[in-house]
């Protein structure tokens, strides 16, 4: 023994009677045991414990005793992956406040439109609370989605102004991640060029995507996205009503050329009129998958079609997509489309400890389309623990 190791142990004899607490401590702060641990950015899926320090990843490796831990999670039998990152929802309203949307394992999501220049600090009150990463979709339309009421571009184009919106977005960088603009006949007439237009003007100089929701729009698909720039987002990529596909349900040239030059797709379950089992099915069939699925969960949907994000991947596992590629789309995937979320979205040591526990459920279950269309599953997606920065939720 040298000299080092004879000071190291005398050293820790010292301690031991002094604040035999400190010796005994857990090694961490938080384990999670016994999982099927499924992360899409590692090409990881293996049977393997997590352990949890200071807010961070700190171990991947199989037999971590719970000993070692403050706490413990035992995932048996569940598993364990990124906590779940929804690029498009809203979180407006009371009804349907973060923390309980965090309870179904998001712990990133993106609040996409809800708010526009003139109302921002509504939603920017609501992410300064909320107990996940709450960033923002900033609508080109100065009041946001306005639900219920009239087209926010109906009239003209003066809902939106240019230059508040580049304020608010230059004012917040922090919070804003991009700009939202909606398309779709009911929202925009005629005008879906002009807005999107408008939209790019804030986006460009700002550095920030654009998510274009699409469907029903006056111009048709091809046209619009050959305006878009490589990292912008199509979302509700499997609306019917002028979508992504021809007459004869072939996916068009021009979508896989959008595509191949680095515009991102989004699924965006939502309510009205953004998806059908026939649309995702020829998509799929065709290899055009999402690049990420999103819930577009408001408060209708806490009760119906959408429920929770979960949900919503149980859907894709309805319609053929293989497990961890489901889970991709909510993890590795979606923390790449926005850069402040790059670092999510990952189980890797040194990583954010986001962390979802999920069980994937048999029974015989419904799932709903848009249009009342049903198909039946086996199996379904159910949060059962959730870890936001390396705290156990709830
Ligand atoms: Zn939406």
């Amino acid at each position: 023994m040298n000299r080092r190791l004879l000071l190291r142990g005398a050293a820790g004899a010292a301690v031991a009677l002094a604040a035999p607490r400190q010796v005994f401590a857990a090694d961490y702060d938080l384990v999670i045991r016994g999982g099927r641990v499924m992360d899409p950015s590692q090409h990881l899926d293996r049977r393997v414990d997590v352990a949890i320090r200071d807010g961070k990843i700190v171990a991947l490796r199989p037999d971590i005793p719970a000993s070692a831990g403050v706490d413990s999670i035992d995932a048996s039998g569940k598993l364990v992956i990124p906590g779940l990152i929804d690029i498009h929802l809203h979180a407006r309203d009371a009804e349907l406040p973060p923390p309980e949307i965090l309870a179904t394992g998001v712990t990133t999501m993106i609040d996409a439109g809800s708010k526009g220049a003139d109302n921002f600090n509504q939603i920017l009150d609501i992410a300064r609370q909320a107990p996940n990463r709450l960033r923002v979709l900033l609508n080109i339309a100065r009041l946001g989605n306005n639900p219920g009421g009239r087209g926010e571009f109906l009239d003209s184009l003066e809902q939106a102004d240019v230059d508040k919106a580049s304020r608010v977005i230059a004012d917040n960088r922090d919070w804003i991640v991009g700009v939202k603009a909606r398309l779709s006949k009911g929202i925009a007439a005629d005008r879906d060029r002009e807005v999107l237009k408008l939209a790019l003007q804030v986006a460009r100089p700002a550095r920030v995507p654009v998510m274009i929701h699409v469907g029903n729009t006056a111009t048709p698909l091809p046209l619009l996205i050959e305006m878009l720039r490589p990292g912008d987002i199509v979302t509700h990529m499997y609306a019917p009503e002028n979508g992504i596909l021809d007459a004869s349900g072939r996916v068009l040239a021009q979508v896989r050329a959008a595509r191949q030059r680095g515009v991102l797709f989004d699924f965006g379950n939502g309510l009205n009129e953004h998806w059908s089992w026939e649309v995702a099915q020829r998509g799929l069939d065709q290899g055009f998958a999402p690049d990420t699925v999103s819930s577009d969960l408001n408060v209708p949907g806490r009760t119906a079609q959408v429920f929770d994000l979960p949900n919503v991947l149980s859907k894709f596992l309805v319609l053929g997509m293989p497990l961890d590629e489901v889970i991709a789309r909510v993890t590795s995937r979606a923390a790449k489309v926005f850069a402040p979320l790059n670092d999510y979205g990952t189980l890797r040591v040194g990583a954010t400890a986001d962390v979802a526990v999920l069980e994937l459920t048999e029974g015989s279950f419904e799932f709903l389309d848009n249009y009342k269309g049903t198909r039946p599953g086996g199996r379904r997606l159910v949060t059962r623990a959730v870890v936001f920065g390396g705290k156990r939720v709830g």
